[in-house]
């Protein structure tokens, strides 16, 4: 199984390189030179089993001879054997033909945990056998951040750490990253906005004597192991209301276009997806490309669904490549126009984009009032990113398809808006709740290179 960029210029890898480099060298993305497929009775045999199992069999094919069945299966198993529930991700009603995939379950109550956790579990097998050892530093709005520092804390192969803008995350959020005791993890809080944290990691990566020093390595929402991990609860949820049998539909809260462009390479591998819905907030950039075809740059505008609050959707990238037939020059050309502002897409890749695409756009007022209804009408109490979703998702059902909308975080992650829409305060599950009792160790940062970087190799010296 070889991975080749989105834009055609930097060599094929393995899955363990495409996973271990991140971003390919031409600055596209890796994907699957071929999407291997599953029949119908290799999906039918999926229902009735664990989620562990399904995540077995549906991961399996594209890692190629990377990892032994017993090194796959072992990360799996170690990955999410965390999680509160013994479902992983189990479904709830929420309305006649329309079903809530409640993603939440994991240590840092929000769906990356799903891939994060998969990922320290990978990276941790992949550098022992290579003798290696790397340093993962990240930057955060929040809930990356956290699902980073939980995934990788106490593994020995790596040193993790993670910039959030100093006073700009939830108590939630900075707990979950401040708290975690084991000495190879690291919360920086800089002096400035995410814009900032984001900047100087990319320095970083630029500065190629720092980078080699510390073998720096990413795990942001463009590693291509992140997407692949997500496709899994694609199957194990349509397979539990009866595919290959019936076709499903899906609602995405969206930001990035990871979550939802799994949901693509499931349908690609044979699962009987009707639409895949993007449903965003305020920041619709998805929606108007969608809607019109050009792809513009907005200025973000803060929302009460944080993790959705985007300028540009960085995965729509691999969409964009398969939309235009694989031409990994068309996309480059298209990622030169963006850097100048936007860009439109062809007639034909629109068309192509909206054979699986369909979108929405929720606003501020909406997502509060769809708080407060979901939680009179459909007995749900949801968090902002998943009750836009949940109102897209009742817009797009029809009585013929299932409709499974995604629940991307917790309410608890965000008890402010919740309880300003709903009038109630969301509890933190029993197996966290001692989180605002435990002691935070964190290191204020200013926002600069240099300081940054002697930080962390003093770190790392210890
Ligand atoms: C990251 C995140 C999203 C957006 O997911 P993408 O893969 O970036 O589209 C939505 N909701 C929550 C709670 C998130 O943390």
């Amino acid at each position: 199984m070889k991975y080749v960029s989105t834009r055609g210029n930097a060599p094929e890898l393995s899955f363990a390189d495409a996973m271990l480099t991140g971003l390919a060298r031409d600055g596209g993305l890796y994907v699957p030179a071929e999407i291997p497929q599953m029949s119908a009775d290799e999906i039918r045999a999926l229902q009735g089993l664990s989620y562990e199992e399904t995540a077995f069999r549906v991961i399996k094919p594209f890692v190629g001879d990377c990892f032994s069945d017993e090194e796959l299966m072992g990360c799996i198993t170690r990955a999410y054997e965390g999680f509160g529930h013994n479902a992983r991700a189990p479904m709830v009603q929420l309305a006649p033909n329309h079903f809530l995939l409640e993603l939440f379950h994991g240590p840092t109550l929000a769906f990356k945990d799903f891939a994060m956790q998969m990922i320290g579990q990978l990276f941790q097998v992949e550098l022992t056998k290579r003798g290696e050892r790397v340093t993962i530093v990240g930057a955060t709005s929040g809930d990356t951040g956290s699902a980073a520092i939980e995934a990788f804390k106490g593994l020995d192969a790596v040193d993790v750490f993670i910039l959030y803008p100093h006073g700009r995350v939830s108590e939630v959020q900075r707990r979950q990253m401040t708290t975690p005791p084991e000495s190879n993890v690291h919360a920086l809080a800089l002096e400035g906005h995410f814009d900032d944290c984001q900047a100087r990691l990319k320095d970083m990566f630029n500065h190629f004597e720092f980078r080699d020093g510390v073998k720096l390595a990413g795990v942001n929402s463009i590693n291509w192991a992140r997407v692949l991990v997500q496709v899994v609860y694609y199957f194990s949820a349509a397979a539990s209301l009866g595919a290959p049998d019936r076709k499903v539909s899906f609602t995405v809260p969206t930001g990035n276009f990871g979550d939802i462009f799994a949901g693509y390479i499931a349908k690609q591998m044979g699962l009987p997806i009707d639409r895949l819905v993007v449903a965003t907030n305020q920041n619709d950039i998805l929606h108007r490309c969608l809607t019109t075809g050009a792809y513009e740059k907005g200025e973000v505008a803060p929302s009460i669904s944080p993790s959705m609050d985007i300028l540009v959707s960085s995965n729509f990238e691999r969409a964009l490549f398969f939309a235009y037939n694989k031409d990994g020059a068309a996309v480059a050309q298209l990622m030169d126009e963006l850097a100048n502002g936007g860009f439109s897409v062809s007639q034909g890749a629109l068309q192509a984009l909206r054979e699986d695409f369909d979108s929405g756009r929720v606003s501020e007022e909406e997502t509060l009032a769809f708080i407060k209804e979901a939680n009179a009408t459909m007995g749900e109490l949801l968090c902002p990113h998943s009750a836009i979703g949940a109102k897209i998702g009742e817009e797009h059902r029809d009585p013929a398809t299932p409709m499974i909308t995604l629940a991307t975080a917790h309410p608890a992650k965000f008890p402010d808006a919740v309880e300003n829409a709903s009038g109630i305060r969301p509890p933190l599950p029993n197996r966290m709740a001692d989180l605002y009792e435990r002691s935070e160790r964190v290191t204020q940062v200013p926002n600069d290179l240099t300081a940054l970087e002697t930080l962390i190799q003093e770190r790392l010296a210890k």
